[in-house]
């Protein structure tokens, strides 16, 4: 399987991390190698001072797809999970000031946290999604998906054109603003809606 991740999806978190908003989704992959289940503990990596945690919805391929139209994107995913998109903000930086790709940055062990998924209908309107994260009991992020840029159809439409979608496949969505650096010894609590899906440590 693979993950598909979308970057700056949500017009205030371009907006801190001082970025244009994007005329086309920003497409990034992540290795499975990069799945965090069960709620495992993530452990900061060595090779960064600056790691963020980005909470995002995610969607699971659940039809094999190629340049999939948007009016049909719907029934490719039928469940979805609550992840975090850890980042390695200073290797991400240093990446974009030389021009490199991201993988480094994004794609590195465990930086994909994911929670269980849940059938689509557990929730309702797929676009219109409270979703929350807290740091040590302390919210951090609030976003709906209705404030998207790309709409999970749109997203799917898009990335299809250039990777054939498979069963089981996820895409990160983005992540609204607020994401910040996590340290050991943090705890972090994600909810849809008012559902805690994720709720780990940090080490
Ligand atoms: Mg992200």
């Amino acid at each position: 399987m693979k993950i598909l991740a979308i970057g700056r999806n949500y017009a205030d978190h371009a907006k801190e991390m001082k970025s244009s908003v994007p005329e086309e989704p920003i497409v990034f992959i992540k290795p499975d190698s990069a799945i965090l289940r069960n709620n495992n503990p993530f452990f900061i990596p060595d090779f960064s001072q600056n790691v963020h945690y980005e909470v995002e919805i995610v969607v699971k391929i659940a039809k094999i797809g190629k340049n999939v139209e948007e009016k049909f994107a719907h029934r490719y995913y039928s469940e979805i999970a609550l992840g975090i998109d850890f980042t390695a903000r200073d290797i991400q930086q240093m990446c974009k000031e030389k021009g490199l790709p991201w993988e480094k940055a994004k794609g590195f062990d465990n930086s994909a946290a994911i929670s269980e998924f849940f059938p689509i209908s557990d929730f309702g309107d797929v676009q219109n999604l409270n979703f929350s994260l807290d740091l040590n009991q302390k919210r951090v992020q609030t976003g709906n998906t209705s404030e998207m840029i790309f709409t999970i159809d749109q997203l799917i439409a898009h990335v299809s054109k250039y990777f054939t979608l498979k069963i089981g496949d996820w895409i990160y969505t983005g992540t609204p603003s607020g994401v910040g650096k996590v340290s050991a010894g943090d705890r972090l609590l994600g909810k849809i809606e008012d559902r805690v899906l994720l709720d780990f440590d940090i080490k």
